[in-house]
């Protein structure tokens, strides 16, 4: 089988090159093409002989998405893309540029885990047309490299910054190849993205999260919480159904035991059915102690759902009540409305073909 190289981490570039016969250092000059320039054309590493540059060609591959199409908001500053994978499934990938004037530039981009989702929450695009697959390991990182493209176009050599796995999938259902490119977009001899720079958001997958915990990595956790109590959270994150927000509580604390990092809670407001002030005592008694940050987000409208956000008074005012309760609380702006790229808009169906 023809070997894609987006896919490998350093000690299997090693073993690989050992394998083709090729001194040590080879690994590093490729991995240095692959995971660092992003580079998909063997052709372009310029530093490995011929004959080698041949052979790579004929034993190796290097899947790198096309962009099938590029939407841009918010005057430039949140670039939507439509992904073509080599087997013509689709995936969105957003890069987001943010202009701040008192810390340096940031430049996020919200990369997917899968095609589709089988987690079904009420309020997301994304799932309500199932999974597809998995991505591998190459296909998460690819979304990084091709925004690195596109940024070195504009002028300023900017790379990206940050990256939150929030697109399409959930990312703790895809956990080994999202943990392998967590680890190699950190690695040093590849784009050293800092772990602290790296989100990953769940829905509640309870092994998951504990796993997570135990792997060393100082990345910043996301739960997507959305409902205090268990008798909506079923409603709204099935999942909630088979680990009870007593299990994924639990999980949380152990993670943060393990850890030492906080966790954000991502709390999407519907109107009227988890917009309460009864809901915020809730949930500000659920988050005690945890050191949390809790993330509120007005719903963004699907075509399907018929959930509507709650009015930017009573967004205020639920911030408002978690705030006097000692929670840290902060309300998302949300980019790329007009473009369906905000959260839970994701979703490609009609692409490619
Ligand atoms: N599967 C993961 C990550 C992707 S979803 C998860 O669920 O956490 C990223 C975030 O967008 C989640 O918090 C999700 O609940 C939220 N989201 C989904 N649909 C949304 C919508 N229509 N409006 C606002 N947020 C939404
Ligand atoms: Fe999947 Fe996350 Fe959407 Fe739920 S919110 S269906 S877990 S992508």
């Amino acid at each position: 089988m023809v070997q894609d190289l987006r896919s490998l981490d350093f000690s299997e570039y090693v073993d690989w090159v050992t394998r083709l016969g090729q001194p040590k250092y080879r690994a590093a000059q490729i991995f240095r093409w692959v995971h660092r320039e992003g580079v998909a054309d063997f052709q372009r590493m310029t530093d490995l002989p011929l004959e080698l540059r041949q052979r790579l060609v004929a034993e190796a591959s290097i899947s790198a998405p096309k962009i099938r199409k590029l939407l841009q908001s918010d005057a430039g500053q949140t670039t939507k893309l439509l992904l073509e994978l080599d087997d013509h499934q689709c995936i969105e990938t957003v890069l987001m540029q943010y202009q701040r004037s008192t810390t340096r530039d940031r430049i996020t981009v919200c990369a997917s885990t899968q095609v589709g989702c089988s987690m079904g929450c009420r309020f997301c695009a994304t799932g309500a047309g199932g999974l597809v697959r998995n991505l591998t390991s190459g296909e998460i990182v690819g979304q990084i490299y091709t925004c690195n493209h596109l940024l070195a176009r504009q002028k300023g050599s900017k790379k990206v910054t940050n990256v939150v796995f929030m697109g399409m999938g959930e990312p703790l259902m895809n956990y080994r190849a999202t943990v392998k490119a967590m680890r190699l977009l950190s690695d040093p001899r590849g784009l050293h993205i800092s772990p602290r720079r790296i989100t990953v958001s769940t829905c509640g997958i309870v092994p998951g999260i504990k796993k997570l915990a135990q792997e060393g990595l100082p990345i910043t956790l996301a739960i997507s919480l959305h409902a205090p109590e268990d008798s909506l959270r079923d409603f709204l994150v099935p999942i909630n159904q088979r680990y009870s927000l007593r299990q994924l509580m639990e999980a949380c604390r152990y993670y943060v035991e393990m850890t030492n990092r906080r966790i954000t809670f991502e709390y999407t407001l519907i109107r009227g059915l988890n917009d309460g002030p009864e809901m915020a005592f809730k949930l500000a008694e659920l988050v005690k102690g945890l050191l949390a940050n809790v993330n509120l987000i007005p719903v963004n409208a699907t075509e399907s759902d018929g959930l509507l956000a709650p009015e930017p008074v009573q967004v205020n005012r639920f911030a408002e009540t978690l705030a006097r309760l000692g929670v840290n609380v902060t309300i998302r702006e949300s980019r790329g409305g007009a473009i369906a790229a905000a959260c839970g808009q994701l979703r490609a169906t009609s692409c490619c073909h």
